[in-house]
Parts: structure tokens; sequence; C-alpha cells
């Protein structure tokens, strides 16, 4: 019996030839011509007013984390359930973390528990678009703009997602794109931060270019370049923007074939509702694919089915474990917050093999598998 991975990194055939161009060309450092088509990508086609790509999504938060000046004693709200990287560049900086439980059906941030965490030292509030699925953003955003706090938007999962007809990743004052090879577009390693409020555009060019004003040098209007602030080698070489330039041309192809998958699960497996939770879509929510899961009773039923489907030659894995519960929250002292439905996430989902090259005929094995397990 063939294995079905959880993941397999999709490549589009252009790679190669990009990596190629671009090492041939001479300019192998960051910000030269496949940076730039990158970043007009995403500006373009997702109305970002000023994108820069990142040596990772982490390290796009991290510039969120110096942009925003975090200080010991800072508050930031954020939701429990997801990546350490949304929360550990702004502890770093000295925050303290208060979360906020996800919604009962879904892993995103409940915003209707939202504006009852803040106090006067809360600086922002960082959303997750769990599964690329639209948080309540005119909810968070009004929140944010009576109490004068930043609203960052973790859209590590969003690509080509939308909220009310908005892309994901241009409506908060800063945003994080990720390009990890489980992303649905991947460089390897990559990211990018997308900054949508213009008080941050200048700054965030000191801090992407290890404090100094390198980038306005080059673009003629400086006549010789400093350090003037903060910051650290953020910006990727052109390697993995020509990567990932290969896979943005695709970008359509790819999106197309998750949304098949995506949809053909959601079919098969809807016989299910009522043993079992399938993904929720908001109305103002987009579906770009990035994850498909379901939702078991408890901890045991998922160990149970996870087994089970391993048996079967299935890797299904389980996602986040609450930050809040976490060996590294817990040793800092971070204080504890009773989040129910974060809880329940991290012991009840289980994700499913979801990839460009997964075949229809391995959906419907799956589903078959999981129904077969629920029949007994
Ligand atoms: C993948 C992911 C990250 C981290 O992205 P990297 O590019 O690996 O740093 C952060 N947050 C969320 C929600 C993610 O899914």
């Amino acid at each position: 019996m063939k294995e079905i991975p959880f993941n397999k990194p999709y490549l589009t055939g252009k790679e190669v030839h990009y990596l190629y161009q671009s090492v041939y060309s001479g300019k192998i450092s960051g910000n030269g011509k496949y940076t730039k088509l990158c970043q007009e990508f995403f500006e373009t086609a997702y109305s970002i007013k000023k994108a820069l790509m990142t040596t990772s999504c982490t390290d796009a938060l991290e510039m969120c984390a110096l942009l925003l000046d975090i200080k010991e004693g800072d508050e930031i709200i954020a939701p429990s359930y997801t990546f350490v990287s949304t929360v550990l560049p702004f502890i770093r900086q000295g925050a303290n973390i208060v979360f906020a439980d996800s919604l009962p059906d879904h892993p995103n941030i409940d915003e209707s528990k939202v504006e009852e965490l803040i106090t006067d030292k809360t600086k922002a509030i960082v959303v997750v678009h769990y599964a690329g699925v639209a948080c309540n953003m005119k909810k968070i955003l009004n929140i944010a703009q009576k109490h004068n706090v930043r609203v960052v938007e973790d859209a590590a999962q969003s690509i080509d997602s939308f909220y009310n007809g908005k892309p994901l990743g241009s409506l908060g004052d800063l945003a994080t794109f990720s390009f990890h090879e489980t992303k649905n577009i991947i460089s390897g390693e990559g990211g990018l931060l997308a900054i949508n409020n213009p008080i941050f555009i200048n700054r965030s060019e000191l801090i992407w270019e290890k404090g100094t004003n390198r980038a306005s040098f080059f673009r003629g209007e400086i006549n010789k370049y400093g350090w003037v602030d903060t910051g650290s080698s953020f910006l990727p070489s052109e390697i993995i923007s020509a990567f990932l330039y290969a896979q943005i041309e695709c970008l359509n192809a790819i999106q197309e074939r998750r949304i098949k998958l995506w949809n053909l699960y959601n079919e098969e497996l809807k016989s299910l509702i009522g043993q079992i939770g399938l993904p929720m879509l908001p109305k103002y929510a987009t579906n770009n694919a990035h994850m498909y899961y379901v939702v078991c009773k408890d901890l045991s039923e998922r160990d149970r089915l996870t087994r089970y489907l391993k048996n079967s030659g299935i890797m299904a894995v389980p996602h986040y474990q609450s930050l809040h519960q976490s060996e590294y929250y817990k040793s800092i002292g971070g204080h504890q917050f009773d989040l129910p439905n974060a809880d329940r996430f991290t012991s009840c989902l289980l994700r499913l093999p979801l990839y460009y090259e997964l075949e229809e005929e391995q959906v419907v094995f799956i589903s078959s598998q999981i129904k077969e397990f629920y029949k007994n």
C-alpha cells in the first residue's frame, strides 16, 4: 500500500529556471529583480500599500514587534490556538500576552471576547486567520480604533483569501505571510511583511536592512547610507524570491486544485455531520483551501481515528497545542487563562492530507476510511 503523506511540496517546474537566472545575473543578495517582482505582485493583487519580502513569516512578525515599539510591560491580545511565532516576537520585546479564546465553532479568535481584555497597556491585537478563513475584521478593527491600538494580521495561511471582498493581509496596520513549504505557495522558508498603515512605511525599510537607510541609497535618494535605527537582516536573498516567483505565476492553478480537493472532502464527509465537526465558513469569509480538518468528540477519539488512518497508510496530524498551555509559556511564569474552546481544538482537531498532487481517488479513499471508522 502506498502511503499518503500529510503534505507534499509542489514544484511548478519554473523554480530552477528562475534560480538559475538569479544566480547568473550576478545579483544574488536581496532586493533585486525577483524580490521586487514578488513584492509588486502582493501590492497589486492584494491592495497592500507596501510589501517587503522576509526570510520567514516569523521574521515578518519580529519586524512588527520592532515597528510597534513593543516594550517591557506592554500588552498584546492574541489567540492561544496558534503557532508560536504569532506571539514570540512580542514576548522577546518584553510584552505580556493576553490570550483570547477561540470561537466555539472555529479556531479563530472570538471577537466578542476581545474588548473586555483591553487595558491602558494594550498595544496591539494580533489576529490569525486560521486555515485562511477570515476573522471578523469589522468588529476587531472597530475595537482597535475605539481604543487606539494597532492590529496585526498573522496571515501566514491566508494567501488569496478575502473578508467581505477585501484581501486578507490588507486590513490590519501590518500583516505577515508565510511561504514555508507547508503553505499554499512556497519558497522552502520565506515570508512577507505587508505594511498598510503609511506611518510604518519609512521605518519598515530601515528595520528590514539592519537599521540602515541602504534601500533609500540604492534608489538614489541619499548619497551615502548609515546606521539610523534598530533592525536585523530580515531580507532574503534573490534565490528565495526567484523560487517564490515561479510559484506566484502558478497561484491560480494551485488554488483551483486545492479548492477542488477541499470541496470533494466536504462533500464526501458531510454525511458524518452530527458525529464529527467539519470546517465552518462564516458568510464574510472565502475559502483558500489552505487546510481540511475534522473535529472529533474528544482526545481519545482523535487518537483512535489517527491510528486507524495510519494503519491504512494515511498521515493525518493534529495541530497546535494552545500556547497558554505550552512548556515555554509556563516556564516564563505566563499568566494562566481559562480558554475552553482553544483547549478543545488542541485535543480534537485533526488535519487531513491536502496538497496539489493529491488525487481525487485518494480524497475519496481517505473519506471512506473515516466513514468506516465511525461505522464501528
Ligand atoms: C506557518 C505559520 C507561521 C510561521 O511561518 P514561518 O514562515 O515558518 O515563520 C506563523 N503563524 C502561523 C499562523 C502559521 O501558520
